[in-house]
């Protein structure tokens, strides 16, 4: 099932749920514009490639536009439109000004050189500058997008406005106008929630099994505050390889983290330098990995990984989505009858924006705060709209995942009704 058609199946049962105006509904089945561009780069060797880009504004009603680029080989438009969607939601879910909107680039970044990377980074910048700005659309990273594309871009875009406009692009280094936090924004605010869940369901975090899949910049942080609150994380996987514990002790997110350092991947076995051994793991399958028996399996890698054809084998108690749209709208169905919890991408993954709009905030401001009080907002906001779609979920009756949708959509009416467009 492509994303977006899963995107809409769900904001379909949702809309339901809670009878949502048709005329609202019909508004947030479209995107309000898809921009659609090539960019010129000149490679090292003298040579031009043509990439595909996109940035796609799904709606606008509680705010500017936000979302991430997306630089990856699979990106195309359907995607990039079921993400801009997602962020619609997301923003709305935890109740922070902003509409959504997503961005890709149709490009394999690990075999681009630095100086190759830059001008792709340029050339997406020069083709959306009439669209974004900090009050129509502010980009982010996102999959294989990092701080330093974040301050080309905006580096890029100042250039064009003829003075500094930090305030267009988040997530950058700090030493342009970054936030504090902001590295490890996605991780901490899903943590906050799994501490949530860890409360209402009554489990001790000592005696829970952790299966992380995606060790990129969400999972691979999640790893670490899940090891460090005594999680035992018993299977972990990156883009090559999936690993399983064989002790019963669960890694140490250290050495994980060592590992992938030097080596690229998460293979422990083939360390040489550090200290590490090869009898106290084996290696899987991504396809086994998702079906390993654990109590919480984190999905932090991308869409599509829970579908109708591996739904059946899957063993966790709960699935914690750190990644846009890892679950299928019918195997989400199916998992709902098994009694398994999803915690659905649009509430789990929101710390990333949440702590991009204090970054916003903060360049809009001119006044930066410390990683302490980011990390106090962060947290109450992800408590309170947690608390609040669970309230919901428990009321109807329904999964996790339409209650978050149905408090968004409640909010996304109440805006577009407010500025009589409906
Ligand atoms: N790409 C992240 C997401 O999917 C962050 C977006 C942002 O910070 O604007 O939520």
């Amino acid at each position: 099932m492509l994303p977006l058609e899963s995107a809409l199946n769900q904001l379909k049962k949702a809309a339901d749920l809670i009878k949502l105006d048709t005329n609202v509904l019909e508004i947030l089945k479209k995107p309000n514009r898809i921009l659609q561009f090539s960019i010129p780069v000149r490679m090292d060797n003298g040579t031009m490639k043509i990439f595909d880009g996109y940035r796609v504004q799904w709606n606008n009603a509680r705010g500017p536009y936000k979302g991430g680029i997306r630089f990856h080989p699979k990106a195309d438009l359907n995607e990039v439109e079921a993400l801009s969607f997602w962020m619609t939601i997301k923003c709305a879910a935890v109740g922070i000004p902003y509409g959504g909107a997503k961005g890709g680039v149709t490009v394999d970044p690990k075999v681009l050189s630095q100086g190759e990377l830059e001008r792709l980074s340029r050339g997406y910048a020069n083709a959306v500058r009439e669209i974004i700005g900090p009050e129509k659309d502010i980009p982010a990273p996102d999959v294989y997008t990092t701080p330093q594309i974040m301050a080309w871009i905006m580096d890029e875009y100042s250039k064009f406005k003829g003075y500094n406009v930090p305030g267009v692009v988040t997530g950058k280094p700090i030493e342009v106008g970054g936030s504090q936090g902001r590295g490890v924004a996605t991780a901490q605010g899903g943590f906050y929630i799994l501490e949530k869940i860890v409360e209402k369901l009554n489990i001790d975090p000592k005696k829970t099994s952790v299966v992380i899949q995606g060790f990129g910049n969400a999972g691979y942080n999640m790893a670490d505050f899940c090891f460090h609150a005594g999680y035992k994380i018993i299977g972990i996987s990156d883009s090559k390889t999936a690993i399983i514990d064989k002790t019963g002790n669960g890694f140490d997110s250290h050495e994980i983290i060592k590992i992938k350092e030097k080596k690229g991947i998460v293979d422990v076995c083939e360390c040489q330098e550090i200290q590490c051994s090869c009898q106290n793991h084996a290696h899987i399958t991504n396809e086994e990995l998702l079906k390993t028996e654990c109590d919480i399996l984190i999905l932090a890698a991308l869409e599509n990984q829970i579908t109708k054809d591996n739904v059946g084998e899957i063993k966790a108690k709960v699935i914690l989505e750190l990644a846009n749209g890892p679950t299928s709208s019918e195997a989400d169905e199916k998992l709902f009858e098994k009694g398994i919890l999803v915690v659905p991408d649009v509430l789990a993954n929101a710390g990333g924006v949440t702590v991009s709009y204090f970054e916003w905030v903060q360049n809009l401001a001119n006044y930066y705060w410390t990683e302490v009080e980011v990390f106090q907002k962060l947290k109450k906001i992800m408590v309170e709209n947690f608390d609040e779609a669970w309230k919901i979920k428990e009321e109807n009756k329904t999964d996790l995942r339409t209650a978050v949708f149905a408090l968004a959509l409640e909010r996304l009416a109440l805006a577009i009704k407010a500025r009589g467009v409906v």
